[in-house]
């Protein structure tokens, strides 16, 4: 009997993907009986893998009580729990905890939060998002015109509302020759300080950023003292800082939040993803303060919400998500797993002709491929390497997150390796194997 349903509405219209039926650990498995290692936690997401016991016991017991309560009449003891464990170990400042489904409603939450903030402290005035180029902040429209990935706004591009975006933060491509990283990150804070400038100093909301770029460039990581010069800039201007660790959050580089490691605090700050392990679709926004005391001062009320914001049985699977982060001490593991990652990568493929890049950090890793490593010439995008190593990936039972490059050839195609964070040193070495011979194949039949 067949598994497939022809009335899914796939995103890949042309083909139908293999039925996952189940998980345990790393490995998925399909109804062919063929098992997969799951390294890029989905689109990082299952940060405990498949299956974890503590996670299912803490869901079933949930919804034994209680699966829903609409938070228009009430809250819940998992949502107040939930709450207190992350403002418990979140950035300096921040106070309260906003539920919702997801990373894109995350990221609109914040973009209606910044808006309502200034209206409600008397600067109606300020109506402009400043982003970057090459970022990703979710496919619904507020998040996607934020986002600079151009491939994923082409098509909806004259509906967007109109946002600044300046460059990424991106070493490998964009680092001038003779250029120290701290001169490069200050360069690019200059660059956002003319931006708001040119918009108005009193004009613009927010400087929205991923702390760690995820979807769209394969794992970008700030220079040193980028963010720091960020923050000083925003500040100079009352401009707030949005942070989006929806992908690079929840412990991926090897501390809760990345921001932790740039001694930086946001105004808000968006996580979703590894909140719930995949376990449930949830996210949050973790606002500062001075946002909230706004609004309960003013209209007393924000002006937002979703059906489903603060699920009890997703708050329940992410609270026990986070019990198991401190009782296995699993940010401590990400990061000594995160140095044998890198270390097998760079034995693997520090003389591979086509490997550009490896860069990362914990167990968040890009690879960006080139045709050319001398000259950093990404292959031809018509070529469409990065589908192929997918496609050969998971014909060797490997799950990896591949991504092309932009649609003018300018940056190139990428591999976002995401593993569980109980990932074995075994089983990281044999993502390697098999992804090495995935790349090979896929480079060798493009
Ligand atoms: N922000 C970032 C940084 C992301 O990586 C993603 C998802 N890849 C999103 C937002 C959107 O999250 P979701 O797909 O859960 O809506």
């Amino acid at each position: 009997m067949s598994t497939v349903s022809t009335h899914v509405f796939h995103r890949h219209l042309q083909r139908t993907p293999p039925t996952a039926v189940s998980g345990k650990g790393v490995y998925l498995t399909d109804a062919q009986g063929k098992t997969y290692i799951d390294a890029s936690g989905g689109a990082a997401v299952s940060c405990l893998g498949h299956g974890h016991p503590d996670v299912l016991a803490a869901m079933h017991a949930q919804i034994d009580k209680l699966a829903y309560a609409h938070t228009s009449f009430f809250t819940t003891e998992v949502a107040e729990g939930l709450a207190d464990k992350l403002i418990q170990s979140a950035p300096q400042g921040m106070s309260h905890v906003y539920f919702v489904s997801g990373g894109s409603e995350a990221m609109e939450a914040t973009l209606k939060m910044a808006r309502q903030y200034f209206v409600e402290i008397g600067q109606p005035q300020r109506q402009h998002f400043i982003a970057r180029k090459q970022s990703y902040h979710g496919n619904t429209l507020g998040a996607l015109a934020i986002g600079g990935n151009q491939w994923r706004r082409e098509p909806f591009a004259p509906i967007l509302m109109p946002v600044t975006h300046v460059s990424p933060c991106y070493p490998y491509r964009e680092q001038q020759a003779g250029e120290t990283p701290e001169k490069y990150g200050q360069r690019l804070a200059l660059e956002l300080e003319q931006a708001i400038l040119a918009k108005g100093a009193d004009q613009v909301m927010a400087f929205i950023a991923e702390t760690v770029g995820g979807a769209t460039a394969g794992v970008l990581a700030p220079v040193p003292g980028y963010f720091k010069a960020v923050r000083e800039v925003c500040d100079r201007y009352g401009v707030l800082l949005i942070l989006d660790e929806v992908m690079c959050g929840m412990g991926r580089t090897g501390t809760l939040h990345a921001c932790e490691q740039e001694g930086v605090v946001p105004d808000l700050l968006a996580v979703a993803k590894g909140l719930g392990g995949g376990y449930q679709p949830i996210g949050a926004v973790l606002a500062q303060a001075r946002i909230v005391d706004a609004m309960r001062e003013g209209s007393g009320f924000f002006q937002h919400g979703h059906t489903y914001l603060g699920h009890a049985v997703a708050c329940a699977a992410a609270l026990a998500v986070q019990q198991v982060f401190e009782r296995d001490n699993l940010m401590a593991q990400v990061r000594a797993r995160g140095d044998f990652l890198q270390n097998l990568m760079h034995s693997a493929w520090d003389e591979h002709p086509h490997v550009g890049d490896i860069r990362g950090r914990g167990l968040f890793w890009g690879i960006e491929l080139v045709q050319d490593r001398g000259l950093k010439t990404p292959f031809d995008p018509a070529r469409r390497l990065h589908a192929r190593i997918k496609q050969e990936a998971m014909a060797r039972g490997l799950m990896v997150y591949p991504m092309g490059g932009t649609v003018d050839g300018q940056y190139g195609d990428h591999v976002l390796l995401a593993p569980p964070f109980i990932a074995s040193e075994t089983e990281l070495t044999l993502v390697i194997d098999r992804l090495s011979s995935a790349m090979d194949a896929a480079i060798s039949a493009v």
